[in-house]
């Protein structure tokens, strides 16, 4: 591992994450939930905030951007086709830009959907990818600026991801997806497995994130189109690959 990642609970369902590259000495917060908890985990780990990756600009992952920034005058990283949302940006990237980062690299994603500017971040050297609120364990964001068709590609670019690939994911929503992805397919035997795993996790407080895109790809039915027990559970059998993922996401909505 080149790179250290440090997570902790921020607001009521946020995850904070420190990424610390030991070489160099640089620090990321990826997304800003809260300020207090980030500069708790600061401090406990020893490490100075150089940066801010912001993946999008909701305010549970851009709200603590000023105050940190006045604290450390740290560098904001956000999306160029965003920027006038993300405060205090100070370095604009778009898809398939690639940066150095101390003594590593991090390459942008533009996965739009679930707000028209959000980007997700993959450490390539540790396989590592940041992915804000677009692709959650046994879920994905809820369509709030994007279309279903936008989603899905923004989906299908990450699942093109190795499949080791660790997932931190912005959001501690695993246990109500697992019961929403069991009502749309209920043959899935690694999902019904899963899922017992995820409600012992849970009853003894343990984060379910991170995931690997091995383990979305086996059970997450957003990236499941494909699946025909899905198809046939939300009435779709045989219908484009966009479609079932669209109904999939408009029943989660009605869930
Ligand atoms: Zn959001
Ligand atoms: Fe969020």
């Amino acid at each position: 591992m080149t790179i250290q990642v440090h997570q902790f609970p921020c607001l009521s369902d946020n995850y904070g994450f420190l990424v610390h590259e030991p070489e160099s000495g640089v620090t990321a917060s990826v997304d800003s939930p809260e300020a207090d908890p980030i500069n708790r985990a600061l401090e406990e780990k020893g490490w100075r905030l150089t940066h801010i990756f912001n993946t999008h600009h909701h305010f549970d992952h851009a709200g603590g951007n000023e105050k940190l920034k006045s604290k450390w005058s740290c560098e904001v990283i956000g999306a160029a086709n965003d920027a006038s949302r993300i405060p205090g940006i100070d370095t604009r990237v778009s898809d398939g830009d690639t940066f150095v980062w101390g003594n590593t690299e991090v390459k942008v994603f533009e996965v739009p959907g679930h707000t028209t500017g959000h980007i997700a971040y993959y450490f390539a050297a540790d396989d590592v990818v940041f992915v804000g609120d677009t692709l959650f364990a046994l879920g994905c964001g809820r369509l709030f600026e994007g279309t279903p068709v936008q989603m899905w590609d923004s989906l299908q670019k990450l699942m093109a991801l190795p499949d080791e690939t660790t997932v931190y994911c912005a959001h501690e929503y695993t246990q109500a997806n697992a019961a929403f992805a069991l009502s749309v397919e209920p043959q899935n035997e690694a999902l019904v497995a899963r899922s017992r795993e995820i409600d012992e996790l849970r009853a003894q407080g343990i984060p379910t994130v991170p995931t690997t895109i091995g383990r979305e790809r086996a059970t997450n039915p957003f990236v499941r189109p494909m699946s025909s027990d899905l198809q046939v559970t939300i009435g779709l059998e045989g219908a484009d690959l966009v479609d079932v993922f669209a109904e999939t996401r408009r029943r989660k909505d009605n869930f």
